[in-house]
């Protein structure tokens, strides 16, 4: 009988749907990230001064919208740039999450799941007796591609965070359970303000992302230890990978004027994870 030697994650590693989604996209991403923590800071997108402003705007956003929900007087929120401002005033004329509940901003829930922690972080959480709503902003335009909402339907995140509200909602809600069907997640876009995406969720979609995701996270836990993992065959992604030398698949970093052509996953990217931010300090 042949040994596998397989990987031991650390024993804090907490999978999320960033890492889960670099997985799904490219095996090999995943292994440098999150197992070999590899550093390799080339460019992600060009031009550099564009991508990196686009990125502070986008945690701008964030931050003043999370304000603005904590009740901080608007007059006192002063968007400094023109997409910003542009951005700010999208989402002051629509107020995508104006309804009566319980609001629950930049929360955290967790659950286990295959013995690994699974985690998501929530922009806004609003709880109705009937309804469990999630809210995602986004400050890039509603992808245009005729398939995007399917694909944005199968994305990691739409998985995880309904899964997990599902899973760990229970002390938004006053320590009752919340069901698959009270579920809902609407992905709204700063640049399409008039065209959010709305998935509702129900308890089939709940067993099939239980399973999805199950899978997933034993099928890691099984890679080899000492061997590169696969490489994407969408060589179009590494234009936008910070890997993409190592891997040697180029290296001149993919135009940010592109983004209608590339996937939703590289949108996410340059739009801007924060939970990704966080988890790795590149
Ligand atoms: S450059 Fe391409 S193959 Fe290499 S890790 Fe990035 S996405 Fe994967």
């Amino acid at each position: 009988m042949i040994l596998r030697n397989v990987i031991q994650l650390a024993p804090n590693f907490q999978f999320s749907q960033s890492s889960l989604q670099d997985y799904v996209e490219c095996k090999r991403r995943f292994q440098l990230r999150y197992i070999e923590r590899v550093a390799w800071p080339a460019v992600q997108a060009q031009p550099i001064l564009e991508h990196e402003a686009r990125m502070a705007n986008g945690q701008a956003f964030h931050r003043l919208v999370q304000q603005q929900l904590l009740g901080i007087p608007e007059n006192r929120l002063t968007p400094v740039d023109d997409d910003l401002r542009r951005w700010w005033q999208a989402y002051s004329e629509t107020r995508p999450a104006d309804i009566e509940g319980r609001r629950h901003i930049e929360i955290t829930l967790a659950a286990t799941l295959a013995e690994q922690r699974l985690v998501a972080q929530y922009d806004l959480v609003v709880i109705t007796p009937q309804t469990a709503q999630i809210f995602d902003w986004k400050t890039s335009a509603r992808p245009a591609k005729p398939d995007a909402t399917r694909r944005l339907f199968e994305r990691m995140q739409t998985r995880v965070y309904r899964y997990l509200l599902v899973r760990a909602g229970a002390d938004l809600n006053g320590g009752q359970a919340i069901a698959p069907e009270q579920v809902s997640m609407t992905y709204w876009f700063a640049e399409t303000p008039e065209e959010p995406v709305h998935f509702p969720y129900n308890a089939d979609q709940f067993a099939a992302d239980e399973r999805v995701l199950t899978n997933l996270i034993t099928e890691i836990q099984m890679q080899e230890l000492n061997s590169p993992w696969e490489l994407t065959s969408q060589e179009r992604m590494c234009a936008f990978c910070p890997y993409r030398s190592l891997c040697e698949r180029g290296v001149e970093a993919g135009e940010t004027q592109a983004e209608d052509e590339i996937e939703l996953s590289t949108l996410e990217t340059l739009d801007l994870d924060l939970e990704q931010i966080a988890e790795i300090p590149f």
